[in-house]
């Protein structure tokens, strides 16, 4: 009955990841290594990357120290050549790769008029650029497994505006559409693809501004909760929209700012 259906006891526990291969970019400190600790504490076999190899080192044994299963490859996530070194590689390891989280980012913060063609390039290239290239290299890999999940880290200043920060919103509101059209491209190969877009969160790309007083008080008083999202806040969303209790999301963007985006 249909009764029975909505009732019935389910096996599956939503949000673990056991047995799965993870991908993990810009993992070394900050949102990336929070979302890279969930998705390992859930079960998965995370891959660390960042491009400094001592800080993603400090990062991995960091997490392993906490029992979890980690390793890591350092890489630039702009290299075509050595993202898809890395995704062989980790198929060769791991037999597979089943979640690719593309986090790694950059903000450049000026007013309209003062970014060069080279920094235009640079920031296009590292925040939605290598999301592309990133997807690329998996979706086969992916296909293989039967299905999989990408992720990419947006930001909710994709959807709303600050001043002085035209170049970062325009790639972060890139990432949205680029994820809705890979959700259409790869849906049909059982390939899910989502965005996560954090508010104000308390990381080293925020550390300058968050010590402004005028700063850390314009991002309490204008987010309904209250303070700044940490990135286990990101984190915990993250790990929704890669686990089996998102099976039927694709396409959408999650805002986890404390209701910032909410508020005019
Ligand atoms: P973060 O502390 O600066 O960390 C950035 C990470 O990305 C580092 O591990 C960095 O390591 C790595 N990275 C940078 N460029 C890279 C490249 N070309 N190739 C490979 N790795 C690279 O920043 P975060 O605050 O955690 O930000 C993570 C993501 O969240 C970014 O996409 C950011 O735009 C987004 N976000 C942040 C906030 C916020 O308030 N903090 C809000 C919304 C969205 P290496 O430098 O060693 O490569």
């Amino acid at each position: 009955s249909s009764r029975g259906f909505f009732l019935q006891s389910d096996e599956t526990d939503h949000f673990r990841l056991s047995g799965d291969i993870a991908l993990v970019t810009g993992a070394s400190r900050g949102i990336g290594q929070a979302i890279a600790f969930a998705l390992a504490k859930a079960g998965a076999h995370v891959v660390l990357n960042a491009r400094d190899p001592g800080q993603l080192e400090a990062s991995r044994s960091e997490l392993a120290a906490q029992g979890l299963s980690v390793s890591a490859i350092p890489f630039d996530v702009t290299d075509p050549n050595a993202v898809a070194a890395a995704v062989a590689e980790i198929v060769e390891r791991h037999g597979g790769l089943d979640i690719a989280v593309g986090n790694a980012g950059q903000s450049l913060r000026k007013p309209v008029g003062q970014f060069d063609g080279a920094e235009i390039s640079r920031l296009m290239d590292v925040n939605l650029g290598a999301a592309l290239v990133l997807a690329q290299a998996v979706a086969p890999v992916m296909e293989a497994r039967g299905g999989g999940r990408i992720l990419f880290t947006g930001s909710m200043l994709g959807q709303i505006a600050r001043p002085n920060n035209a170049l970062y919103s325009a790639t972060k509101a890139g990432l949205a559409g680029l994820a809705r059209a890979l959700a259409v491209d790869l849906g049909p190969r059982g390939i899910r693809c989502n965005v996560v877009a954090p508010g104000a969160v308390r990381t080293a790309m925020t550390e300058t501004a968050a010590l402004d007083p005028a700063v850390d008080a314009f991002v309490k008083q204008r987010t309904p909760l209250g303070r700044w999202a940490t990135p286990q806040d990101v984190a915990a969303a993250a790990l929704f929209l890669v686990s089996p209790a998102s099976a039927f999301v694709t396409g959408q963007v999650l805002f986890v700012d404390g209701g910032m985006s909410a508020q005019a």
